[in-house]
């Protein structure tokens, strides 16, 4: 496979137009048979649901070559089972999960050339979505839906090496009590914005969005969740149904227990708890690990004895290890790596 001339190392998270796209129309209650288009638009009545009230789902998930050369993708049957949970959510059609991993498979095969190299740090990203498409004025769900994937090359996560972020205890919340937190929808990320600008605006990197109920507990930042590190190596994460279940994270879990033998618990955190934990990471597809130096909550700042110059050792071995499992270089649980060809 000749693959496009371009210069993986150096491209940033953005979007590459790829040659094809997978789409699927729902109508009178059925998906079509589905197909790959070369057109990168989409044309859609001025008044169609996704415009007015904002219904749409997504997912995100990588395709990348690995040591020996495959073209595969990463435990996309959970990102195919989570799609549907957040389109129930939001009263959407569920597109089946053999379907998904088809239409990932097909989209990912028919831009293999836009497949970074092994080695680059590169990879594609793949990008689901669902959205409402036919006229909705009065508030209810639409009747007709557009199931698309598009896929972008996306270059390494951390040039020149990870440095720790700086993260302020959000004063904005994100995700109501009984509210929408759990699901992957655009409207959790636009009221998300002007969070992330304001942080941004005061020198911090990402925010630490609390428990909506009680604001003690620690949720999640705006698009990756929470890891901890206990001092006596224990890996912490928080358990909330308003956060969003991250792939990443329930494989880093997995990770610590079966392949480093650690002790690996899913419970509530308190904000307070914070400052006795060793080491902190923010976990998603894109970077799989981001390493934590500091959080901020009004100007008490909570530093981690991992510092502000590196990853803390017990994230760094979860981050290799994993990555190792996607890569190829370290045997994967069953199921996890899905071959394209
Ligand atoms: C997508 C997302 C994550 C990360 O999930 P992964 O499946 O690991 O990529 C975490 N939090 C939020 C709010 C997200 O939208």
């Amino acid at each position: 496979m000749e693959k496009k001339n371009i210069d993986w190392s150096n491209i940033g998270f953005g979007y590459i137009q790829t040659d094809y796209r997978y789409v699927s129309n729902f109508k009178d209650g059925k998906w079509d048979e589905g197909t790959l288009s070369t057109d990168p638009n989409v044309v859609l009545n001025e008044c169609a649901g996704v415009l007015q009230y904002a219904q749409t789902v997504f997912e995100g998930l990588k395709a990348y070559t690995t040591v020996d050369g495959k073209t595969v993708t990463f435990r996309p049957d959970l990102n195919a089972e989570r799609l549907a949970q957040s389109a129930a959510r939001l009263e959407m059609p569920v597109f089946p999960k053999e379907r998904f991993i088809e239409a990932v498979k097909q989209v990912v095969k028919a831009n293999e050339a836009f497949v970074p190299p092994y080695g680059t740090g590169a990879t594609l990203y793949l990008r689901p979505y669902i959205f409402g498409t036919n006229p909705v004025i009065g508030v209810k769900p639409a009747t007709e839906y557009q199931f698309r994937i598009l896929c972008t090359p996306v270059g390494p996560y951390f040039k020149g090496g990870a440095k720790p972020l700086t993260i302020k205890v959000s004063d904005f919340d994100r995700a109501a009590p009984n509210g929408t937190g759990h699901i992957k929808a655009g409207l959790n990320y636009a009221m998300s914005l002007h969070a992330i600008v304001t942080a941004h605006n005061e020198g911090f990197d990402e925010n630490l969005y609390l428990d909506p109920k009680t604001r003690t507990k620690v949720e999640e930042t705006g698009g990756a969740n929470f890891l901890f590190v206990t001092k006596d190596n224990k890996v912490v994460t928080p358990k909330s149904n308003s956060i969003l279940p991250s792939i990443t994270r329930r494989s880093l879990v997995q990770v610590a227990r079966e392949y480093l033998g650690l002790e690996a618990e899913e419970r509530e955190i308190t904000l307070e708890e914070v400052k006795d934990f060793a080491e902190c990471g923010l976990c998603g597809t894109a970077a799989v690990i981001s390493p934590v130096g500091k959080i901020v909550d009004h100007g008490r700042e909570i530093a981690f004895p991992s510092g502000m110059e590196k990853m803390g050792p017990v994230t760094t071995k979860l981050r290799e290890t994993l990555t190792g499992i996607q890569m190829g270089t370290i045997k994967a649980p069953e199921g996890w790596i899905v071959n394209i060809d």
